[in-house]
C-alpha cells in the first residue's frame, strides 16, 4: 500500500522571518494526519531553521537541490552529508527549472540520485515533458529516457526511499494542468518503465507524484485517480491556507 506523499517546493521564496511564520502558520493548520505524509522543501537558507520548527512534528523537510560530491573544492554547492546533518528527509533532483536554467543533463541527475540515495536521503526525482515534445507526441518516450539514465546503475534495494513526480514542464507555474486521467496515464506508464529498471514489487511499491498547478480546486480530481500516488506543489504550496486545504483534500 503506498501512502498518499504531498510535498510542497517554496522554490526560491520566503526569507528566513518569512519561513518561519509560514511553517508556525502550517502546524496550526495541519493535525497530525497519518494518512497522507507531508514534506515541506524550503530554499537553502531556511532549511536549519525550519528542520528546528518541525522537530516532534510528522512534517518532513525537504531540500530543492544537491551536489553529488560529499564535500570538496566545489563554491556554492551543498552536499547530501550536509543535508543529511541538518536532518533532511527528502530533496528534490532534477526539477524542470534546474534542467531548463542551470542545465542539468540526466547523467547529472543520476549522479545526484545516487549520492543522495547513498547518504540515506529520500530523493524526489522529477520527470515531464516540455510543451513541444508534447505536441510532438514525445511526452512517453521523454519521461521514459528521464527515468531510465535517471535511475542507471542503482540497485533495486536503494530504491526504497526513491519517489518520482511527474510534471509536465508545460503545467509548472501556468494554471495549466494535465487532467487527473491524462496525468493518470502517463504515471501508468512511468510505473511501467520502472518496473523494467528496478522489477515490478519495486515499482509497484515506488510512490509516483503528479506536479504542475496543482490547487485546492483540482487536488481532489488529482488524487483520486488509482495511479497518482501524491503532488509536488509548488506556487499553492507558499500559502498555508492553500497547502493545507491540499492536504486535506
Ligand atoms: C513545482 O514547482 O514543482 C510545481 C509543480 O509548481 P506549480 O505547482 O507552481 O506549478
Amino acid at each position: 500500500m503506498r501512502k498518499p506523499f504531498i510535498a510542497g517546493n517554496w522554490k526560491m521564496y520566503k526569507t528566513v522571518s518569512e519561513a518561519v511564520h509560514m511553517v508556525e502558520e502550517l502546524k496550526t493548520l495541519l493535525d497530525d494526519n497519518n494518512s497522507v505524509e507531508v514534506a515541506i522543501c524550503p530554499p537553502f537558507t531556511s532549511l536549519a531553521v525550519v528542520g528546528e520548527l518541525l522537530r516532534g512534528s510528522s512534517i518532513k523537510l525537504g531540500a530543492q537541490n544537491l551536489y553529488w560530491q560529499k564535500e570538496g573544492a566545489y563554491t556554492g554547492e551543498v552536499s547530501p552529508l550536509m543535508l543529511a546533518d541538518l536532518g533532511v528527509d527528502y530533496c528534490i533532483i532534477g526539477h524542470s527549472e534546474r534542467r531548463a536554467y542551470f542545465g542539468e543533463t540526466n547523467e547529472d541527475v543520476n549522479r545526484k540520485v545516487q549520492a543522495a540515495l547513498a547518504q540515506g536521503l529520500g530523493v524526489i526525482m522529477c520527470v515531464g515533458e516540455t510543451l513541444d515534445q508534447r505536441r510532438s507526441g514525445q511526452t512517453y518516450a521523454v519521461v521514459k529516457t528521464q527515468v531510465e539514465q535517471g535511475l542507471a546503475g542503482i540497485s533495486v534495494s536503494e530504491t526504497e526511499k526513491l519517489v518520482v513526480a511527474y510534471e509536465p514542464v508545460w503545467a509548472i507555474g501556468t494554471g495549466e494542468t494535465a487532467t487527473g486521467e491524462d496525468a493518470n496515464a502517463v504515471i501508468t506508464y512511468i510505473r511501467k518503465t520502472l518496473a523494467d529498471v528496478m522489477g515490478s514489487e519495486q515499482a509497484l511499491a515506488t510512490r509516483i507524484q503528479y506536479g504542475g498547478s496543482v490547487k485546492p480546486a483540482n487536488i481532489k480530481d488529482i488524487m483520486s485517480q488509482p495511479e497518482i500516488d501524491g503532488v509536488l506543489v509548488g506556487g499553492a504550496s507558499l500559502d498555508a491556507a492553500s497547502f493545507a486545504k491540499i492536504v486535506g483534500y
